[in-house]
């Protein structure tokens, strides 16, 4: 269970992935552009805690441990 950050792409496509994400490259899954995860507290972007419900909390990325291969690497 880990935090997500909800943005959205210029096709207007929302975007949702894992806050240890951020900085990373993603690709839009609908219009296959290059995506580079914003910040958690930048403009248009949402942070969800899992298990924070409703909380005013903007941006708390815990220490990040071993972060996994990014979903989509582009090249
Ligand atoms: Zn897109």
């Amino acid at each position: 269970m880990k935090p997500v950050i909800r943005f959205r792409c210029q096709c207007g496509q929302r975007v949702r992935i894992e806050t240890e994400y951020v900085g990373e490259t993603v690709q839009c899954p609908t219009c296959l552009r290059s995506l580079v995860v914003p910040a958690p507290g930048a403009p248009g972007t949402e942070v969800i805690h899992p298990h924070a419900k409703a909380k005013g909390g903007a941006a708390a990325p815990g220490a990040g441990g071993n972060a996994p291969d990014p979903p989509q690497p582009v090249p």
